[in-house]
């Protein structure tokens, strides 16, 4: 199973929109909670209609978003479309988020390849958590038809272990390479120089025998080593070694 280098157009607008508004790390505002406050708050301006309220309740949200994510939502006065998106937006959001954890706190995901684990059925055999409505419409010929979902147009297809959060910075990202547990080049050296130092802060606490577990020390076996047998550093020669059992 090869997933493709980039994410799919649909699912990468997605993620373009969580990221610029560092939705990873926050929850947007539930709109219905917002226009309940702003309609029991004494301070709120007179509205001569509920329209009017959800309009401005809409607008001062849309005003604390990125560009990108105000452009996806379209203006507020065309309120039934923006309140659509607004919700499609909350509920990826969701989905995205719980796809990319699943793979995340999957500890065994470094022992083996990724095909592997969908093959065995061990990673995401779980339902992910989130639910989408399912709208129904009456077709021309006059039968009901499922109606188009910006959200499952995105999701359905793609492969769900190439979405990932970055283990530096937490955004969200389609790993092209299956090792990929960063966001960029940046992330990376981050990542390798935190991962180096804690290898040789362990190499100097301990001092091991013959060999210790390369997953322990921090070494990440990467698909060569995927064979599910446990491996050693060999400080010597600096090379992972199996480990004999
Ligand atoms: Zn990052």
């Amino acid at each position: 199973m090869v997933a493709p280098s980039e994410a799919p157009e649909d699912l990468a607008r997605f993620i373009e929109l969580i990221n610029a508004d560092r939705l990873f790390e926050r929850e947007l505002p539930n709109l219905d909670d917002e226009v309940d406050a702003a309609m029991g708050d004494p301070q709120t301006a007179p509205f001569s209609t509920l329209r009017g309220l959800w309009t401005r309740v809409c607008g001062e949200i849309a005003g604390t978003l990125s560009a990108e994510t105000r452009s996806f939502l379209g203006p507020e006065a065309a309120l039934r479309q923006f309140q659509e998106r607004y919700r499609s937006l909350k509920v990826a959001r969701q989905a995205i988020l719980g796809i990319a954890r699943s793979y995340r706190n999957d500890t065994s995901k470094h022992a083996r390849s990724s095909a592997d684990l969908i093959v065995r059925g061990e990673w995401l055999s779980e339902d992910v958590p989130f639910q989408v409505g399912v709208g129904l419409v009456v077709s021309a010929s006059g039968q009901l038809a499922i109606s188009e979902d910006a959200i499952l147009n995105a999701l359905v297809g793609v492969r769900a272990d190439r979405i990932r959060s970055c283990a530096i910075c937490g955004r969200i990202f389609w790993a092209a390479r299956v090792n990929s547990e960063c966001c960029g080049e940046v992330c990376r050296k981050t990542y390798n120089q935190r991962n180096s130092r804690r290898n040789r802060q362990r190499g100097r606490m301990r001092n091991p025998p013959a060999g210790f577990i390369a997953q322990d020390a921090g070494v990440k076996p990467t698909e060569p080593y995927s064979d599910g047998a446990f491996h050693y550093l060999d400080r010597a020669s600096g090379v992972l070694k199996p480990l004999a059992v």
